[in-house]
């Protein structure tokens, strides 16, 4: 069958991506709140070509849940920017596909049907704590920034009575998840074997929020399994994530894809890429009159995968890409051909 799943030892083995036949999925998932950077680029253009060189399919999905955030018209440009780039998938809110809508927004049902499976299983709770409140709980250090503050179990262990209670005062409650006290081990095709502990860094965690949207966390797991995503390519920033996704592929008794963070390009100030740091955005270089093929020579350099100055479309770097060539640390954006 197309889509079978791959037996469970193919992501201990990064040479199963040689094999043609392999049912390789990979995937590239931006969030619709901004225009694309350089980084985002840069993460897109491995993403695809670790696919493109394993004769696997690539998917387009459109992470727009977070509707305070989302913008208009953003999807589109997004889009336009990565054909621009030369790139191009077999499956996406554009172009459809058999696991069809590729816009979270449009998949709440999905996102539904695992949680009332987690919910089954004990391993969900209401929490009615303002963010304000858990700012402010006194053994709250920072947690990753994705996640805010560490989550200090307020609402863990609330009797019906005072779920009850707290509903009728505050309203809707956001879903936390009972995240166990263990430590969670997992391997990065990049980063190798790397171990986190979720309790502490960021307790209970969302998966879904007061307004009744799913969380990222949530979301993502749900999303790359139903897709069959086999292969996520995607930020370093995101690796301890990962280890909270771990567990709700664990608590769904899903099997989780194989994992490759790719180092961050960072500002010349260290920090992410933002605005700030000028000429970033690849709509500001497309309307500049800068040519794809050097933006994504300019990338495949940063990464090892092209000469410095080279000019090159994403096909003509298929035959160079391999995981071993891939830098391991964060890059401060290099002099760009551009400016
Ligand atoms: N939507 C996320 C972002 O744009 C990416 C999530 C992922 O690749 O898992 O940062």
């Amino acid at each position: 069958m197309e889509n079978e799943r791959q037996p469970s030892h193919r992501h201990h083995s990064p040479l199963s991506i040689l094999d043609p036949k392999s049912q390789f999925r990979g995937r590239f998932a931006p969030s619709p709140t901004g225009d694309l950077h350089l980084g985002n680029a840069r993460t897109a253009l491995l993403a695809w070509l670790q696919a493109r060189a394993a004769g696997g399919r690539f998917v387009l999905r459109v992470e727009d849940l977070d509707r305070g955030r989302v913008r208009p018209g953003i999807m589109e440009a997004q889009l336009a920017d990565l054909r621009w780039l030369g790139l191009d998938w077999d499956e996406g809110p554009d172009v459809g596909g058999p696991f069809a809508p590729y816009e979270q927004s449009r998949r709440q049902g999905l996102y539904e049907q695992a949680l009332r499976r987690l919910a089954a299983r004990g391993l969900l709770y209401g929490c009615f704590c303002t963010r304000r409140e858990i700012a402010g709980a006194a053994s709250a250090p920072n947690g990753p920034d994705d996640e805010g503050p560490v989550y200090p179990g307020t609402c863990r262990a609330l009797t019906p009575e005072e779920v009850e209670q707290r509903r009728a005062e505050r309203g809707e409650a956001a879903v936390r998840f009972r995240v166990p006290a263990r430590s969670v081990g997992l391997h990065d095709l990049l980063q190798g074997d790397r171990t986190f502990r979720p309790a502490e860094e960021t307790g209970d965690f969302v998966v879904r929020r007061k307004d009744g949207v799913a969380a990222y966390q949530l979301a993502v797991v749900v999303d790359d399994a139903a897709m069959e995503v086999t292969h996520v390519v995607r930020g370093a920033d995101l690796l301890p994530s990962t280890a909270r996704q771990l567990l709700l592929y664990e608590a769904l008794g899903l099997e989780p894809p194989a994992w490759i963070h790719v180092p961050l390009l960072l500002g010349p100030d260290g920090e992410r890429l933002a605005k700030r740091h000028g000429a970033v955005s690849l709509r500001e270089l497309r309307e500049g009159g800068v040519r794809p093929e050097t933006v994504v020579g300019w990338l495949a350099a940063t990464c090892g995968l092209a000469d410095a100055g080279e000019e090159a479309a994403p096909r003509d770097l298929l035959g160079r890409f391999s995981l071993e060539r891939l830098p391991r640390e964060p890059l401060i954006l290099p002099a760009t051909p551009w400016r």
